[in-house]
This record gives C-alpha cells, structure tokens and sequence, in this order.
C-alpha cells in the first residue's frame, strides 16, 4: 500500500447533487472526474491514507443507489473514456472503462462489429456494465458481458495494479466482475465483439394472449432467435393475465444483405430525433405525462396490446440499434414519473418456478393496488461470476412510480414479492434494486459466494475505502 509521500496532495471538489437514474434517491457529495490511470491510482492511495469512503460511478444508469455515497466522495469515470484500440480484423477492442457501450457500437459497426452483449440502453460505461455484469435481450445464448472479456487492468482498492483474465489472477477477474465496484476500479477492458453481416435483423412480432403463451413461445424459439424480449400488459387479468407481445430478432448471415454494409453507416442507425418530422422527442415525455397514472397507464398498456395485434407475425427488418436500444430515442422518458420518479424491481427466477411465480407477483400487484407501468420478460443462463444475479430461467423487470402516498405501500409490496422470489428459489439485481434488504439478499446468495465475497472484500480494500448507498444497504443494513 502507498505511503503518504509518495501520494499527490488532491484538494477534494465542492459537492453536488447525485443522483440514482430513477431518481429516487440522491446524495450530496464531492465528486472526483479524473481523466488518467495515474489520478484514478492517486485517489485511490489518498483515500486508503486518508480513511475516505469513495463510491465509484460510470455513466449512473443504475435505478437505484448502486453508484451513489451519501457517506462520503463519488468517484466518476466517465472522463476516463478513451478508445485505446480496435483491431477491426478480430473485432477485439480495448477502451477505458468509462467508454460507454455507445462507444463501442458506434466504433465496432462500421467494421461489421456489435457489442456481443448490450443493455436496454446504450448509456452504461464498459466499468459500471463489468461491474454489474450485464445482461442482454440474447442472455439465453450468450451469457453476460463478462463471459465476453478477454483481459483488464485493474487497481484494486489497496491500491495494486493487476491485469486479468480467464486464466490470470481468475479469481479477481470472476470476482471483480460482478463485484459491483466493492474490489476496485476497472481501468482498461478488451472484449471481444460479434461479427455481424448487415446494419439489420430480421424481428417477428408476436402476440401472446397469456403467460402461458409467453413462456411457451420462448421455449420453443431460443435456439432459432439472437434476440428475444416480451412486453407484458401487468393490467391484464384474469385469462389474460401475462398477456403481451415478443419481438425475436435474427441476425443475417454473410451474402444475405445486398444493402451490406451501406446500412451499417452510423446515419442509417441513429433514429431521426423528430417524431413524424415534426415534433422534437425530447418533448415525448411531457405529451406521455398526462397518461402518467394508474388509468392512463392502463389505457396504454391496452392500446399496446391491440396494436400488437394488428401487427402479429408482419416480419420486418430493423437497424441494431433501434432494436437494442429504442428508448434512448425518446430522451428523458423516466420524466413522465416525476416528482417521485421511479423504482424497477427484476426478479430472475428458474425455470421450473418462473410460470407460477409470475403469475402470483402479478396477482399479487393487482390486489394491492399498485401495477406496474411497464413489464418487461427475458430468458437467461446461468454464468460463471461471484455474484452472478442469473438463473437457467426466466427474468420479469417492473417498472414502478414512487409518490409521497404510494412510498410504503410500495415498499411493501416489493418485500411482499421477495417472499415470493425466496420461495421460488429466485435472484435479485443490484443494478435495479432500491428495495432489498440484508435478510433477503443472505437468504438467496449461495452462502459460499458469500463468504468468499466477504474473505476477498477484506483482502482487496482492507481500510474499506470502497462503499456506496447499495452496500451500506444490503450488506452492513445500514439506512442512509
Ligand atoms: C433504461 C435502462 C435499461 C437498462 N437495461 C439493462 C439491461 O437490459 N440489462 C442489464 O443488465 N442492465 C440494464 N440496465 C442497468 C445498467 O446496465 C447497469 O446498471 C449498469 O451497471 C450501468 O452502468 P453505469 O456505467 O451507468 O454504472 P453506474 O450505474 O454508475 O454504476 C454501476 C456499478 O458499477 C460500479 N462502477 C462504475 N464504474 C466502475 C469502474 N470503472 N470500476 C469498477 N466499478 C465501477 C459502481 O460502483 C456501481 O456499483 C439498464 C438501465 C437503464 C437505465
């Protein structure tokens, strides 16, 4: 560990306003934004002399108070954020972890690369997406981001600089992916990306009348779908219950886009930032937020559904992007949930249980009166990391408002769902979680990984400099 002198004195920045991406909660605090490996190195050394508690934040996409410290200092990466190298032959890139994942499409598909995994949006830094070890809408096929990596540097939060890999220093590099930033700071990352052989996919649309349909389509189609995701309506009931749409993407092959790869142009990607050519998307969010209540939601849940209908099994063809990442185009729509905003509760459950067990998060939601705006299904496989959030089965993502009135009804109701996740033997997420508490997270780790969680916490950050709102949450149950 680094002595006092040879450590650059840091004067500490004046404090501002963090915030989790749901916006419901936030801290006061001095955030750091250091732009080299040398400055992340040095704060990281102060802070173990200085006994500092630091959170470290990438581009704060997280729903709750993953990267948020209202005891003590925020480290932000996302100045540190340069594309070292791309090998366009072997799509192998190497960034600084606060280049974000629209770095890395941007970059990689006008050589005929994508991401081999992205998440709902495309905002996330390589460091925080490493950290939370994400996911994607082709979890089933390929697992998560970290199953993508060929090696990193990282300085742990002693302060010791190691590169990492499946095969060296292994068990930091299973750990400190997944490790949601408690082990230390990701500096650089190379990853492998996907070719691809056209700037679109092919998507079906289709509709599904229940849950049991969902499940059923998806069971029968993952091993012909890149990509699938499902919509669920959570008003529906009844038979309808689970009721909602999928869209399966596929990948073209080599020869089969004569358009390849014109339609691979950025230009061709980026959606056009007005609706219609008229009105600007960035005010789509004030024109949605008169629906945003119970009923309105309701009324557009329904409206969803038929217009899925209309449409079901109509092939078409769509840019990567657009399929990935379709919200970024309506910028600011977490707004429509203001002035409370927003919590997501993700519960990941196996296979054998996830039917009934959303089925009963579902009815259980409708009785007490508080559904969620909106639902999203995916399938997953199980992966190799510490604290993996996955399961060989089915995940359900519900998008929640926060209001002064609903505030501990909701709560309730999400300690009320953990029940059933337990029961049913599923997981939860920290990169979406405001809710969980210590008792539910230890009854549902593996106490193995726990304890070896806990055994390399010690060894890696011993003066415990690593610390944000989630931590202190889930693993001290500690309130901020
Ligand atoms: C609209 C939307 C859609 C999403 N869709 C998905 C999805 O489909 N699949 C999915 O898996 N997730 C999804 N997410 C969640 C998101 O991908 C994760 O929360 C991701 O971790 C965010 O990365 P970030 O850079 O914003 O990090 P932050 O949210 O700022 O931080 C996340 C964690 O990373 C740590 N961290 C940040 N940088 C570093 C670093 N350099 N080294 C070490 N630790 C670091 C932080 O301490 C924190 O624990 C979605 C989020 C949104 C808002």
């Amino acid at each position: 560990m680094a002595t006092k002198s040879k450590i650059q004195e840091i004067s500490i920045p004046k404090s501002e306003s963090v915030e989790a991406w749901g916006m419901n909660s936030s801290s006061i605090s001095p955030v750091f934004r250091p732009k080299t490996q040398e400055e992340i190195i040095n704060i990281i050394q102060w802070a173990n002399v200085n006994k500092k508690s630091i959170a470290l934040r990438g581009g704060g996409c997280s729903y709750g108070d993953a990267s948020i410290n209202s005891q003590g200092i925020v480290l932000d990466l996302t100045n540190f954020n340069r594309i070292i190298h791309f090998d366009s032959k072997k799509g192998i890139i190497e960034v600084e972890s606060g280049a974000r994942i629209k770095d890395l499409w941007e970059n990689g598909i006008v050589n005929g690369f994508w991401p081999p995994v992205v998440s709902g949006t495309m905002m996330p830094t390589i460091g925080g997406a490493l950290s939370m070890n994400i996911h994607g809408k082709n979890n089933f096929k390929v697992g998560t981001i970290g199953e993508h990596v060929l090696e990193f540097t990282f300085v742990t939060a002693k302060g010791e600089v190691l590169v990492c890999s499946p095969k060296k220093n292994s068990e930091l590099f299973y750990s400190a992916i997944s490790g949601f930033g408690m082990l230390g700071v990701f500096l650089t990352v190379k990853i492998q990306m996907k070719k691809i052989y056209s700037g679109k996919m092919k998507i079906t649309p289709v509709v599904t009348k229940n849950f049991e349909e969902m499940f059923d389509y998806f069971e029968r189609e993952y091993k012909s779908s890149d990509y699938l995701v499902g919509w669920i309506d959570a008003f529906a009931s009844g038979k309808s219950l689970g009721r909602g749409q999928i869209h399966k993407a596929v990948n073209l092959e080599s020869g089969e886009d004569p358009d390849f790869p014109a339609n691979c142009a950025l230009e061709k990607q980026h959606l056009p930032s007005r609706l219609f050519y008229l009105i600007p998307k960035k005010w789509m969010w004030i024109l949605m937020r008169p629906f945003s209540f119970n009923l309105g939601m309701r009324l557009i849940n329904f409206a969803k559904y038929i217009a899925s209908i209309l449409v079901n099994g109509k092939e078409y063809f769509q840019g990567h992007a657009e399929y990935a990442f379709l919200l970024d185009y309506v910028p600011n729509w977490k707004f429509i949930y203001k002035p409370g905003a927003m919590i997501q509760y993700q519960v990941f459950i196996p296979k054998e249980n996830a039917l009934d067990a959303m089925k009963e998060i579902f009815q259980l939601c409708q009785s007490r009166g508080i559904v969620n705006y909106l639902s999203v299904f995916k399938k997953h496989k199980p992966d190799p990391f510490l604290l993996t959030h996955s399961v060989d089965g089915f995940s359900l993502a519900m998008d929640f408002p926060v209001t002064k009135r609903n505030k501990e009804n909701l709560w309730k109701l999400c300690y009320e769902m953990d029940e059933i996740v337990l029961k049913n033997k599923g997981k939860f997420y920290f990169a979406k979680d405001s809710t969980l508490r210590k008792q539910i997270m230890e009854s549902y780790f593996p106490k193995e990984n726990l304890k070896k969680f806990k055994l390399l916490k010690k060894k890696y950050d011993p003066n415990n400099i690593l610390s944000t709102d989630l931590y202190r949450r889930v693993f001290l149950n500690e309130t901020n």
